[in-house]
């Protein structure tokens, strides 16, 4: 989108290099014994609402193929850790407490962002209300609630910042499966045949760049240059930035100058989160069909331990294929455990859940975000502590160095929707720089004894500095810039050290 908009606006003359084979990046989908499965985005998600999501809108306009998720009956679905089916008057004053709980939250987040107090967590919000989710009924409800959809637990979650979900609040509650033999992915690439040279659905554009995966960034007032793993530079006035934050926070690309501190602080305090659906393909149902049981849950002991299952029966009839969510701590356990072990725990459950006879699956699937250099994770959640000013920082340019992504949506970080917008965004504020020469400077709210060759720095310490304090002020912020720099320096130097070929 980033592209596109540069193109809507005339600008024409520049290149995309994407490191894989394909463009898409998180919306990405596989055949999987012969169906369509997506292992990265795959709802369109706020959908009904007073304003019209635009991805759904670019659903509609390419028919995608889509079903919409009823998790209303998940209530009626809940396995206990015996494998009991539990009662709908067992589980449902349960699911209402939640649901009264998560009002309670929106409420008071509302307050608290109205009367600019602190911050709170998802968790101590819900302890003010007086629930303490610790049965395993409590906690597999909960995890559906929070950790469903944003991937973390409600403890290390911003209650400010998260809720209400302004992608419910803007777009609507409804949520569509997308279950397209063209994948989700075909937005993009449908979008990106708007501006780019193609022949059918084959894009032969030289100016997206496949297989190249950035590894170097050199930028100064004149420009940037950039080199890839294949050792091809290449040289332009600016370059935008569209990497996640999990490559943002690894060392995969390096910079020279490095960053600024108060831009990588900033990487570091937001989070990736992991959320990882595991596909498994039988040779036939044993869980229930029919219309209400898409979704159950099962709870175990373990917060998250294979909590969330979905079955495919109502997208594709007959492909007796279900899958399970699981996110965060379990995803990276998994992540490094053998599939076939990770088969083996699966089975245990699901031998618990409908009985010791039921067949071995035919095929798994188990993504691996986190481990994936090009992804670092799946998308971010927004922790408590970091404050919209910190978040600013995120999209904020470093010379001409942009930066875009759905980390840079403040609104609707973690979607779709928000990678759309915020590609839009970022290009719009190249474009006045470019056409306009309105070039948006670092903001006043930087680290300033961070970053001593910015302007503002000056100003902002002479605005400071005076009298008989000047000195201790100067030899303060001089003895925290050598102590971060030192500190930052001989880490890299113990991990450079650390990670060479023995
Ligand atoms: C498992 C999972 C489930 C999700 N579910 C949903 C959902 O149901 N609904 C929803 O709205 N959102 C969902 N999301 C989030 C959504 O997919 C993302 O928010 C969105 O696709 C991110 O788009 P982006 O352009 O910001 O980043 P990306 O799509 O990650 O694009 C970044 C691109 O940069 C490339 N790249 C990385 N490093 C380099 C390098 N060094 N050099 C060159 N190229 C590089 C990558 O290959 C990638 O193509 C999900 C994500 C995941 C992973």
């Amino acid at each position: 989108m980033a592209a596109k908009t540069l193109s809507d606006h005339g600008i024409n003359d520049f290149l995309i290099l994407e490191a894989t084979d394909k463009i898409g990046g998180r919306m990405v989908s596989t055949d999987f014994s012969g169906y369509t499965v997506e292992i990265g985005a795959n709802w369109v998600e706020g959908v009904g609402g007073k304003h019209v999501n635009p991805i759904w809108e670019l659903a509609k306009r390419y028919n995608l193929r889509m079903s919409k998720s009823n998790f209303d009956n998940i209530s009626s679905n809940v396995y206990n850790e015996e494998g009991r089916l539990l009662p709908l008057s067992e589980t449902k004053p349960h699911f209402d407490i939640a649901d009264a709980c998560q009002s309670y939250l929106d409420v008071l987040s509302n307050s608290l962002n109205a009367h600019d107090e602190e911050d709170i967590s998802l968790t101590t919000g819900q302890r003010l209300f007086g629930l303490i989710p610790t049965s395993p009924l409590d906690m597999a409800i909960d995890y559906s609630y929070y950790d469903f959809e944003i991937a973390e637990p409600p403890r290390v979650t911003s209650l400010k910042n998260v809720l209400p979900n302004p992608t419910f609040v803007e777009y609507g509650d409804d949520e569509y499966f997308v279950c397209d033999k063209r994948g989700y992915s075909y937005i993009p690439k449908q979008l990106a045949k708007d501006f780019l040279k193609h022949e059918n659905e084959i894009i032969i554009d030289p100016r997206l760049q496949l297989q190249k995966v950035v590894r170097h960034i050199e930028y100064s007032a004149n420009g940037v240059r950039i080199e890839t793993e294949d050792n091809s530079t290449f040289y332009s006035k600016y370059a935008i930035l569209s990497v996640s934050l999990g490559v943002l926070k690894s060392r995969l690309i390096t910079y020279q100058p490095d960053l600024p501190y108060w831009k990588i602080k900033t990487f570091y305090q937001f989070d990736m989160s992991i959320y990882t659906k595991i596909f498994l393909k039988f040779p036939y149902t044993f869980w229930l069909t029919g219309p209400g049981t898409e979704f159950f849950l099962y709870t175990d002991d373990s917060r998250g331990y294979y909590t969330y299952w979905q079955h495919l029966e109502n997208e594709y009839p007959g492909s007796n294929i279900i899958f399970v969510t699981v996110t965060d701590d379990e995803s990276r356990r998994i992540e490094q455990q053998s599939d076939e072990e990770t088969k083996g725990e699966i089975m245990q459950v699901l031998r618990k859940l409908f009985g010791k006879d039921i067949p071995e699956p035919e095929n798994i699937l188990v993504p691996r975000w986190w481990k994936n250099r090009l992804h670092g994770g799946s998308y971010t959640n927004w922790p408590i502590g970091v404050s919209e000013a910190d978040f600013d920082r995120m999209k904020a340019p470093v010379g001409p160095l942009y930066f875009t992504g759905e980390h840079t949506s403040s609104n609707f970080n973690g979607y779709v929707h928000g990678a759309y917008l915020a590609g839009i965004a970022t290009a719009e504020t190249l474009v006045d720089c470019i056409k306009y020469k309105k070039c948006k400077e670092i903001t006043s709210n930087d680290l300033p004894w961070m970053n001593p060759n910015t302007t503002q720095v000056t100003n902002k310490t002479e605005q400071t500095c005076n009298g008989v304090c000047c000195k201790a002020i100067q030899q303060e912020r001089e003895s925290l810039r050598s102590f971060y720099i030192d500190t930052i320096d001989s880490l890299q130097h113990a991990l450079t050290n650390k990670c060479k070929p023995s």
